[in-house]
């Protein structure tokens, strides 16, 4: 396709273009039953078969193991920050956090509303640039679970490795690199994500929460808020997001196509690869942001010698065909949004970009 951008988007981020093209072609009327998968009752069974198999699709692809629920809710991860305190947290029992940046500190602040908050590590002294090691996590005892972000999207930091905490329930963001690579689900009691970064459009976020974790909670909880209910119901308590869980079936599709998480950690190791070497090899002239082991693959940060030259940067990388590499307001720089669907040849040419933009101007 002549005219598609080099699409580095932060989120809603680029989507597989096999998966556009099949929806676009089963958009009007879906599987011969005269109208789109849009207009027809979430309670019959031609959506019904959709949504259970994305559910499938997710539990084979992330090796989610029996004793753990999947869930499509709405309200994106922005909500998740305020349903995990209000489902999970206990009186007596403080709820700890790692604040390693933006989303993190979202988090906590939604923790505070609800529970008492213990913060177990913070790398705010070093601008949040890299992950905190394991030793340096500090849980209380009897914490009623620990919280981490797995990629910090605007910092371009990633837990390289997660943490053992024990017999506390690790729950972790993973909105921006889910499926990104093999995943031990048994290693934590609750995933949750919202979709439009790896997995789909906007609209759905996947929560992943072990069967033990979704009780009563402790404290008076909105019925639509609280994971009981979505669980005993399969997702299916109230109207779901339809279509938006019809593109996460399509895009998992596709990854299994790929050849599942192995594969793609295998190629966005190369991705970001490609990247960090344009970046460490310019004797300066880029400079990564995170530190040397917190680098992540999703979202790759840089800066140059001043902001004039980042302008320039992101105006001639526009001119030349590719969007979305100006950085966050809150960190500035630049920033490469490399998610799963984002395909080789984008990184390649932005490689090359890079180079030659280099060149010129060093
Ligand atoms: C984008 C993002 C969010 C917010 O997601 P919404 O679905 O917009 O609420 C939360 N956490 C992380 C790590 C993100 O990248």
């Amino acid at each position: 396709m002549a005219n598609r951008a080099y699409n580095f988007n932060a989120g809603p981020a680029a989507l597989p273009l096999e998966v556009l093209r099949q929806a676009q072609e089963q958009f009007v009327e879906f599987e011969g039953t005269g109208m789109s998968l849009m207009e027809m009752s979430h309670r019959g069974k031609v959506y019904e078969s959709v949504h259970y198999e994305a559910e499938k699709l997710l539990r084979e692809l992330a090796g989610i193991p029996d004793g753990y629920k999947v869930l499509f809710l709405q309200g994106g991860a922005s909500t998740q920050f305020a349903m995990v305190p209000m489902n999970l947290a206990a009186p007596g029992r403080k709820a700890a956090y790692v604040h390693t940046g933006a989303w993190a500190g979202k988090a906590i602040k939604e923790a505070k509303l609800f529970s008492e908050v213990a913060i177990a590590a913070s790398t705010e002294a070093d601008a949040f640039m890299r992950i905190p090691s394991a030793d340096e996590l500090n849980i209380p005892d009897n914490a009623a679970y620990l919280h981490l972000t797995s990629n910090e999207t605007i910092g371009g930091t990633q837990w390289a490795e997660y943490p053992d905490t024990g017999s506390v329930p690790l729950v972790a963001d993973m909105s921006s690199d889910i499926l990104c690579r093999p995943l031990n689900v048994s290693q934590f009691g609750l995933i949750y994500a919202g979709a439009q970064k790896n997995l789909g459009p906007s609209g759905v976020t996947i929560v992943i929460v072990r069967e033990d974790l979704i009780g009563q909670p402790a404290q008076p909880v909105p019925t639509m808020l609280q994971f009981a209910t979505h669980a005993k119901s399969d997702s299916l308590y109230n109207t779901p997001p339809t279509f938006a869980v019809y593109m996460v079936n399509l895009v998992l599709k596709w990854l299994k196509d790929k050849g599942g998480t192995a594969a793609m950690e295998r190629i966005n190791r190369e991705k970001a690869g490609l990247l960090y070497q344009e970046i460490d090899g310019s004797g300066g002239f880029y400079r990564g942001c995170a530190q040397a082991g917190s680098r992540s693959l999703m979202n790759v940060t840089f800066r140059m010698a001043n902001e004039e030259l980042e302008k320039q940067f992101v105006k001639e990388s526009e001119a030349a065909g590719f969007v979305g590499l100006k950085g966050h307001r809150d960190v500035g720089g630049l920033r490469a949004s490399i998610y799963n669907a984002v395909p080789l040849e984008s990184v390649q040419a932005l490689a090359s970009f890079m180079r030659d933009f280099k060149q010129r101007n060093g």
